[in-house]
């Protein structure tokens, strides 16, 4: 999608601070990190929301994409958070579905 800002990611006319690339999956550091390690795992082609998400290989490769990255990072052993917000009341503003890799901190919960 043209008008997309993580398509812009993928296609390499906005160029982000990118962490991991293969084949279906891209993954870059967010612009205002809510964590020491906040990265964001995007599928390459274009999916709105989670909702949206119903090709299973992929979903698989977004999961372990994070895990491998989470583990590259340094955070598997003390651990992470691993957040997919959707739509409004989920609290998602970008409509390009994408996984939040949190950690370096300890976490709390509820979540806000
Ligand atoms: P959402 O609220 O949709 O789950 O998360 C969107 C995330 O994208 C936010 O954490 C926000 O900081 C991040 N973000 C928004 N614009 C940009 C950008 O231009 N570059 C990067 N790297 N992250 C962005
Ligand atoms: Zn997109």
């Amino acid at each position: 999608m043209t008008d997309c800002l993580f398509c812009k990611m993928v296609t390499g006319a906005i160029k982000p601070d990118v962490v991991f690339e293969d084949a279906n999956v891209l993954a870059f550091r967010d612009i205002n990190p809510q964590a020491p390690v906040h990265i964001l795992v995007i599928p390459k082609q274009h999916v709105a929301t989670l909702n949206d998400l119903d090709n299973p290989a992929l979903a698989g490769d977004l999961v372990l994409a994070t895990l491998a990255i989470a583990k590259q990072e340094g955070l598997a052993e003390d651990g992470y958070r691993v957040n997919i917000n959707c739509n409004k009341k989920g609290g998602q503003e970008v409509y390009h579905l994408h996984l939040h890799l949190l950690g370096g901190r300890q976490m709390t919960w509820p979540p806000g």
